[in-house]
């Protein structure tokens, strides 16, 4: 059984793990990264790195595999539509491995978009930090170019941020203790992040509860409509087992 897995999550590389480990199964695994980051964290086993090329390239390349597992993160939406498209036109089994959101905080700011977080973080405090990533930091720099921003990425952006803007270039996990230190160097008033949920940037929330900082959440896309979605590893590994 030859299976493809969409990846670029922590929970990815735990599932490559698991089923990679198991060498009686007969799974062979692929797991795919768009090639976003300089570094990768590597899974273990057998690694393809770049887009597919729309729907047409992934259905083209869905001619060497079986079954799909669609474990990419829950804001990468472009690569879960056309998972769900080329697999469907390819009649090849698609599962959804999704880690849950966070526990909702009533303290929270909950937006529907990043253009929303970004007012309403310029209303909420002066020194925003900003763990949203690379990709969406433009559409932060029109309302908080005037704010002392902490912009935290794994890679640097390409384009020029404003001069009031510190750009932080790091990767999870981060602990409590490191967090709480960040955001009381950088006297932090407003924390902004994607409910990507997961334990790895977790500290930052429990930090910013710590030291009463204003948090603004951007809720999550919808899932993919008609697609099996697990949330655990464990299951994900079930749902493996049984296409094979
Ligand atoms: P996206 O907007 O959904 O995808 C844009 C294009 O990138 C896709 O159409 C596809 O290109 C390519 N692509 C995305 N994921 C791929 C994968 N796993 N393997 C091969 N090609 C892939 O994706 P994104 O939000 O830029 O995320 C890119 C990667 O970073 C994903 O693997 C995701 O799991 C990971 N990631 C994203 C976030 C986030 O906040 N968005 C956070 C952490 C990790 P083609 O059309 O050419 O096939």
């Amino acid at each position: 059984m030859r299976l493809l897995l969409l990846g670029g999550t922590s929970e990815a590389r735990d599932l490559a793990a698991r089923l990679v480990d198991d060498r009686d199964s007969g799974i062979e695994v692929t797991s795919s990264l768009a090639g976003r980051v300089a570094e990768p964290r590597l899974p273990v086993g057998r690694v393809r790195i770049g887009g597919f090329g729309g729907v047409e390239g992934l259905r083209a390349a869905l001619a060497e595999y079986d079954a799909v597992v669609d474990a990419t993160h829950p804001f990468a939406l472009g690569m879960s539509a056309n998972a769900v498209a080329a697999c469907r036109l390819e009649d090849v089994p698609l599962l959804r491995l999704e880690r849950p959101g966070w526990e909702p905080d009533p303290r929270w700011h909950y937006v529907d978009d990043h253009e929303r977080a970004s007012t309403l973080a310029a209303s909420l405090g002066a020194r925003p930090f900003l763990t949203v990533g690379r990709q969406e930091l433009a559409r932060f720099v029109s309302a908080l170019s005037g704010h002392a921003v902490l912009a935290r990425v794994v890679d640097r952006p390409a384009l020029d941020l404003p001069e009031t803007w510190t750009l932080l270039t790091s990767r999870g996990p981060y602990t409590l203790d490191g967090e709480l230190a960040l955001m009381r160097q950088h006297a932090i008033d407003v924390l902004v992040t994607k409910d990507s949920g997961g334990s790895y940037t977790w500290p930052k929330m429990q930090a910013a509860a710590e030291l009463d900082v204003a948090v603004v959440v951007v809720r999550r896309p919808a899932c993919p409509v008609g697609v099996p979605t697990v949330h655990d590893v464990e299951d994900a590994v079930a749902w493996v087992r049984e296409q094979s």
